[in-house]
């Protein structure tokens, strides 16, 4: 757990969340701040700052986020419509928490490009 980092207090308990899911490596919560019917955060319980920083090390909880985002979406029902997952990265990524979660946003279509 890292010192002053939202997402390791929300993993801990020490700020309530909405959560959706948990298991032993990640928790998932609705964001509090939805751009989308479903918007979901899937969270790894251990810390690690952004994608730009993981390391082989993190290899598995990484596909352990994905796959773990493509099952919140089949169970909400959103796989078949389709649905994004998102890893926002750094100051042009639109990054704004610094340890790294996955979107899953979905029950909408979406362009691509993003903005
Ligand atoms: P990012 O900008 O990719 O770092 O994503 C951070 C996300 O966390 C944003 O979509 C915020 O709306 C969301 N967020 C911030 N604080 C909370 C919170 N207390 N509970 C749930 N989601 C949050
Ligand atoms: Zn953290």
């Amino acid at each position: 757990m890292k010192d002053d980092c939202l997402f390791c207090k929300i993993v801990a308990g020490e700020i309530p969340s909405d959560k959706v899911y948990e298991d032993g490596t990640c928790i998932a919560f609705n964001d509090i701040s939805p751009q989308a019917p479903t918007h979901i955060l899937v969270v790894p319980r251990e810390h690690f700052d952004s994608l730009d920083t993981a390391t082989v090390a993190q290899k598995a909880t990484l596909g352990h986020l994905l796959l773990s985002s493509a099952e919140i979406a089949r169970e909400r029902g959103i796989a078949e419509d389709g649905y994004r997952v998102v890893i926002n990265t750094n100051a042009d990524g639109g990054q704004t928490v610094f340890h790294l979660h996955v979107h899953l946003l979905g029950g909408r279509p979406f362009v691509f490009p993003p903005g």
